[in-house]
């Protein structure tokens, strides 16, 4: 019987277990997870009011239920005090590494680490509650912000920075993040992409949410469009694009209606230095670029200062080495062959790779289907190599000798029992607990 550990229980971990499990009727599949909570990036990084992606928990929840698949939460892969990768290659059969892209790109210019300058995805950790998040106090005095880049965590980080209480309090993000959210001073998101309009990468659905937001106007400058050749005729452009440009014109077109906020989504701008008084972001200043006629930019060499109390920097996400993998540091994922981890050019049998960390940060989360499907496919084919490896019968006991106590799913439900009280006890919808601290208590009340 051939067992294999997937490493990370977000989308690429979840439907690489559901592939496993579909497709050899006698595969033992355990899902770890460095957090005692699973679901990835559907529970910490998928926006709070995306309730509707959020929903998909629910399938996801299917798979860690499934009878041959068991979650371990806790479990630290790698790094100091985890568990080495060589380790779990003499637990299981075959190890699928699923751990995605945990760290930010960076824009490598001056003043990037001044305090109000933040990566999106630590502010994205923060509202959404993820226990390594710190509470930095993201709004204090805050009442314009900078978003650069043009990507849907671009859209969703504006959106929140807008939204108030009354369509927070409904989510369940922790209370002090919608205690500053709903409460917040921001009155002006400038959104600002280095590209043109036709180049941006948010996708149409998200864009328009923002023409839905309370009390909120949308402006686009019609210079803008003016500017990207590509809009002369977006019929010319794929679906995706054509669309965007269509609802960015209708925007350019639209007169303001006066709402109490506003995002403006400004163009051909691309971030040179973020800007500091008294040790603190002021603003960021841009230099105007134009199209170079090749789908990129070259700089105008003409600059713009925009100013900001809160600058957060949206472009883009980076993996993260894994102690005891290879890993190609300009792609900042795996190298592999159809889901096989590749050592010097050659398949390592027994490890897998699926998700973010095989083919880098981009895509939906049902992109994750067929990438798991041709990863299982790949170490189904291994399996009667694999299965020549003697392995321990039960790799959770081998691990509770060495030490390892992981959260499983009763433990995970404690939490989730936990989180509902908590919404309870505050008038609201389940909450979530936001720090290690809670977590690890309400894993350990799970009423055996
Ligand atoms: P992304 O889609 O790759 O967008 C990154 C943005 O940053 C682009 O506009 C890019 O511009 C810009 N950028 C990169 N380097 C830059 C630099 N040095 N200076 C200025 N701008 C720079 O990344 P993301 O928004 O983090 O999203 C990651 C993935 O998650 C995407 O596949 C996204 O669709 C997905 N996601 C989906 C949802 C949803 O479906 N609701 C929500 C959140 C995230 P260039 O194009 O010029 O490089």
């Amino acid at each position: 019987m051939l067992r294999v550990a997937v490493i990370g229980s977000g989308p690429g971990g979840c439907y690489t277990a559901q592939s496993l499990v579909e497709q050899d009727p006698s595969v033992r599949v355990d899902v770890l997870d460095r957090l005692p909570c699973p679901y990835g990036l559907v529970r910490y990084g998928v926006a709070p009011d995306h309730e509707k992606i959020k929903s998909l928990q629910s399938t996801l929840r299917g798979v860690l239920e499934h009878e041959r698949v068991r979650f371990l939460g806790g479990v630290q892969v790698g790094g100091p005090g985890g568990l080495p990768a060589a380790r779990l290659r003499e637990l299981y059969h075959a190890v699928v590494y699923c751990v995605g892209a945990a760290a930010d790109r960076r824009l490598g210019i001056p003043g990037e680490e001044l305090p109000g300058s933040w990566s999106a995805t630590e502010f994205v950790s923060w509202y959404s509650a993820h226990p390594d998040a710190a509470d930095a106090c993201f709004l204090r005095d805050v009442h314009s912000a900078v978003v650069i880049g043009m990507g849907n965590v671009a859209v969703d980080v504006a959106r929140m920075l807008v939204r108030g209480a009354a369509e927070l309090s409904p989510t369940d993000m922790p209370e002090a993040a919608l205690a500053a959210l709903s409460g917040s001073g921001v009155a002006d998101v400038r959104m600002a992409g280095r590209r043109g309009p036709s180049q941006a990468r948010f996708t149409t659905k998200e864009l328009r949410e923002l023409g839905a937001l309370p009390d909120t106007d949308v402006l686009v400058d019609p210079g803008d469009l003016a500017l990207d050749p590509a809009c002369a005729d977006p019929s010319a452009l794929p679906a995706a694009q054509r669309r965007n440009v269509e609802v960015l014109r209708d925007w350019a077109a639209a007169p303001a209606r006066g709402g109490a906020r506003r995002i403006r989504l400004s163009f051909f701008l691309r971030p040179v230095e973020v800007l500091g008084e008294n040790g603190r972001v002021a603003g960021v200043r841009f230099e105007r670029t134009v199209p170079d006629g090749r789908g990129g930019v070259l700089g105008a060499g003409r600059y713009e200062d925009v100013a900001a109390q809160l600058v957060l920097r949206s472009v883009g996400y980076r993996g993260v080495p894994l102690e005891g993998l290879p890993f190609d540091a300009a792609t900042g994922t795996v190298p592999h062959r159809e889901g096989r981890v590749l050592r010097d050019g050659e398949t390592a049998p027994g490890e897998y790779v699926a998700g973010w960390i095989k083919r880098g940060p981009t895509g939906v989360i049902g992109t994750n289907r067929p990438c798991a499907k041709e990863t299982v496919g790949s170490l189904l084919a291994d399996a009667p190599r694999l299965l020549r490896k003697p392995v321990p019968p039960d790799a959770v006991a081998a691990l509770a000798a060495e030490g390892v106590e992981p959260v499983d799913w009763a433990g995970w439900q404690a939490i989730e029992r936990a989180e509902a009280d908590l919404g309870a006890s505050l008038g609201r919808s389940v909450v979530k607990l936001p720090d290690w601290e809670t977590l690890r208590a309400a894993a350990r009340d799970d009423g055996r």
